[in-house]
């Protein structure tokens, strides 16, 4: 599932294709996306058509883009398996294809979902949509020391899943979590509260995991891929994600792998005690 340093990829890739680009006609599937609801087409288009895209942008692991009408913008969510391109009207559309745009000049931008877990929505005020709003502060931009202490501080729920709420902390998912719980060498059991007073270290951490992945454009573990079409490289990067039984880069103890609610979480039993 694309986490905060895959979305930012996707923008960071799709922004130079996007900026000063018209919609000239919207298509969709029809077909239900998350929640089984289909994409309000009748919005998308009034609010899209011959709009013009201002900006491109992020937060947690929404994308939004900004149209030149007061606040109106796009929210796409990638779900589980969303890709976000430009490609030519000319190439042929991949199977699963559930939106398009035809942008002037005969591009085409398209939302492709074969899990169909993601979401497509307009609004007239993007920031205002209760997906974005409701977003707590972004772990790579907004989230500080103090902010993050105080959150620690107020919850009992168990640090990985703390920090996988994005109303907390937005953008991280499960493997970000892991990454960043074993280099604060904290174990993701131990209650938030109980770790307040690591708020820096696991600041540090979280920043440090998320500017990898950035640098290597994301983790492709299955088939995450930018919006050139490219996957990421950070696979290599990761310390415990997907390492079970394999020696812990730091004390060489077995890298552990349980399940919590359907997720697995690694972690070294070693290094990180509760
Ligand atoms: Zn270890």
């Amino acid at each position: 599932m694309p986490e905060l340093p895959e979305v930012e990829t996707v923008v960071r890739t799709l922004r130079p294709r996007l900026l000063g680009a018209v919609a000239a006609a919207v298509w969709t599937s029809g077909k239900g996306l998350r929640l089984a609801r289909p994409v309000d087409r009748a919005v998308l288009a009034r609010l899209s058509m011959a709009a013009r895209i201002t900006a491109v942008r992020r937060k947690g692991k929404y994308i939004l883009i900004d149209l030149d009408r007061g606040q109106a913008g796009i929210l796409v969510h990638l779900g589980m398996s969303g890709r976000l391109r430009v490609q030519a009207a000319t190439e042929p559309r991949a199977p699963h294809t559930h939106v398009v745009w035809s942008l002037v000049g005969g591009d085409e931008l398209r939302f492709v979902d074969p899990r169909r877990f993601g979401w497509v929505a307009a609004s007239q005020n993007v920031d205002a949509l209760p997906e974005v709003a409701g977003l707590g502060p972004d772990a790579l931009n907004e989230v500080d020391v103090g902010r993050l202490r105080a959150l620690l501080a107020a919850s009992r729920a168990p640090l990985k899943s703390f920090l996988l709420d994005q109303k907390r902390v937005a953008g991280l998912g499960n493997i970000y979590v892991c990454e960043a719980l074993f280099r604060s060498r904290l174990h993701p059991r131990t209650p938030a509260h109980r770790a307040a007073s690591r708020a820096a270290a696991l600041l540090r951490a979280i920043r440090a995991v998320l500017r990898v992945a950035l640098a290597n454009r994301g983790t492709s573990m299955r088939d995450f891929v930018d919006a050139e079409g490219r996957s990421g490289d950070n696979a290599a990067a990761l310390l415990v994600y997907g390492r079970a039984g394999e020696p812990c880069r730091v004390c060489a103890a077995p890298v552990r792998r349980s399940l919590d609610s359907g997720r697995s979480t690694f972690y070294c039993p070693r290094c990180q005690r509760r």
